[in-house]
């Protein structure tokens, strides 16, 4: 019975996953057959057609974007932890994320110290879980004058704590209880799964995240890790 009830769970739960996987990816595929068809009526208008391909061009990117966000999930965390320096990643990380704030005219500014912050943990999930805040943060600012994320990174009493605090738009107590449930999103493409996916990884290491907000002043959150002396 025990078993039979399991499986049951994992139905539902798939069921879930393909609906409103499903429901995301249909949106913009339903813009681009609409844009694509105003094309074919009308090919010799260069002018809409090119920006018509322009649009196209962004919803299939978004589509892009929403299926590399189910795939990391998709995936099962391993148990594979090695020591990951955390200092280093964050450079690496304001090397990938700087075209994304550029792209929403926000500021990003990292903070790290020179020597190494090393955590146990699988190196492509703490990377996933870097940008999934980081994007987060971007987002938020993206519709704010001077818009800035900033990260850092210390150890304090045997903890590597890592924060990323934002001038954005902020989140009320209700929503700031919701982060981290399945699908919770306030965005228009938003999916939902990226603080789902980032507890889910830093709970398995050891690691607690903690939220300061407060609506149009900006959001700070704290990771801390079991730091790992070397
Ligand atoms: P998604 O980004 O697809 O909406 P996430 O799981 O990454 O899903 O985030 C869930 C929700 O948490 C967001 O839709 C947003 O409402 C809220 N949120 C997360 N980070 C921030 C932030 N830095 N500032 C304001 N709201 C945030
Ligand atoms: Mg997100």
């Amino acid at each position: 019975i025990f078993i039979k009830h399991a499986q049951n769970e994992k139905i539902e739960t798939m069921s879930h996953v393909a609906a409103s996987l499903a429901h995301e990816v249909r949106n913009p595929l339903t813009a681009v057959k609409g844009f694509l068809r105003l094309i074919q009526e009308n090919p010799s208008d260069t002018i809409k057609t090119t920006q018509y391909m322009g649009i196209c061009m962004e919803e299939i990117q978004r589509t892009e974007a929403i299926l590399s966000e189910y795939l990391a999930i998709s995936k099962p965390l391993t148990n594979r932890h090695e020591l990951v320096n955390v200092a280093e990643l964050l450079k690496v990380m304001r090397a990938v994320m700087s075209p994304f704030a550029i792209l929403h005219n926000v500021e990003l500014d990292v903070r790290t110290p020179d020597t190494s912050v090393n955590i146990m943990a699988n190196p492509d999930e703490i990377k996933q879980v870097l940008v999934n805040f980081i994007k987060n943060a971007i987002e938020a600012c993206a519709d704010v004058r001077r818009g800035r994320v900033f990260l850092s990174l210390s150890v304090e009493e045997g903890k590597a704590v890592l924060v990323i605090k934002d001038n954005g738009i902020g989140m009320d107590e209700g929503q700031m209880k919701r982060l981290g449930s399945i699908y919770f999103s306030t965005k228009s493409s938003g999916t939902g799964l990226g603080l789902t996916y980032s507890y889910h990884v830093i709970h398995t290491i050891g690691g607690t995240v903690s939220v300061n907000s407060k609506p149009n002043v900006g959001t700070k959150f704290s990771i801390i890790f079991p730091y790992q002396e070397q």
